[in-house]
């Protein structure tokens, strides 16, 4: 296919073009007639097309670059148009909270992209600050990135950092297939895979202190070569409530922090907390 305009590497324009690929990707999607689908990053509207397909509700397209939306406004058709509403909005800068509360409360929120790498740990950040406002996520990042998402101290061992944690507390993260470089074009450096998040209907910690809880987290990952205690007294805790903490867990003194499940630590967490 010839493309109008030069792809913007910044952007992260690499296209997704195989039409078995497109439509594996929408068959992941949990999708019924109450889904409104909100897509980031439209690009010429190849995934957009297939998402229409399906059975939703409506499509909600965002992208940022001025020149692909309003060429894409041009050249979609007009049935297909009362299926899809494209905006002209960084995603980076969407009030979900706004976006939600117009749409009708018996409706589904889903979210899928075939995401730039440079906003896909900043737009999971905005989205799982908003957990209620929908229910399932479906993005084609980085094999990398994907890995470091769903990796447990059992699975994808070397990337297991804070953000695997954080993301395992809120959702239950899974990698759906592996995508080769070679299926986007222009062809990026490295291979791609689709990770599917649903969110957790009871979440183990409560909102108003989630922040903290990455705070903390970020402090016991922050030198993946130490151990948690070292980490712990680095960031500043009392090496008393450290001793008590290891001892009530009946955790070694020499624990590493790659070898702490998510409940473990929610456990330091809440012993650390001050009373
Ligand atoms: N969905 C299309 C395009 C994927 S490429 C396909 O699969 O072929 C990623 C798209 O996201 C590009 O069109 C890029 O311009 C757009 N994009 C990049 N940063 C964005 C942002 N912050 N907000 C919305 N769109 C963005």
């Amino acid at each position: 296919m010839k493309f109008p305009f030069l792809p913007k590497k910044k952007w992260g324009q690499n296209f997704l073009l195989d039409k078995n690929l497109l439509q594996k990707v929408v068959n992941s999607c949990p999708i019924d007639e109450k889904t409104i689908i909100i897509e980031i990053g439209s690009g010429y509207g190849h995934l957009t097309e297939f998402l229409a397909k399906s059975n939703c509700y409506q499509v909600i397209s965002y992208e940022k670059d001025t020149q692909l939306h309003f060429w894409l406004q041009s050249k979609w058709n007009k049935e297909q148009k009362n299926k899809v509403v494209f905006l002209h909005q960084d995603a980076l800068k969407i009030n979900w909270l706004e976006l939600r509360q117009k749409y009708n409360q018996s409706l589904t929120f889903l979210i899928v992209g075939n995401l730039p790498y440079s906003i896909a740990n900043s737009l999971i950040f905005n989205l799982l600050e908003n957990t209620e406002l929908f229910e399932n996520l479906v993005f084609l990042i980085q094999k990398e990135v994907a890995q470091r998402w769903v990796a447990t101290p059992q699975r994808y061992k070397k990337e297991y950092s804070s953000l695997s944690v954080y993301i395992s507390l809120i959702a239950k993260a899974e990698i759906i297939f592996s995508v080769p470089k070679q299926c986007f074009f222009p062809q990026p450096s490295v291979n791609g895979a689709l990770i599917r998040l649903e969110i957790k209907k009871e979440i183990e910690l409560e909102k108003e202190k989630r922040v903290q809880f990455w705070a903390f987290l970020k402090n016991c990952f922050r030198h993946r070569r130490k151990t948690l205690w070292n980490n712990l007294l680095i960031a500043s805790y009392q090496e008393k409530k450290i001793r008590e903490v290891f001892q009530q867990l009946n955790y070694e003194k020499n624990i590493r922090p790659q070898q702490l499940t998510t409940q473990d630590y929610l456990n330091v967490f809440n012993f650390l907390q001050p009373q």
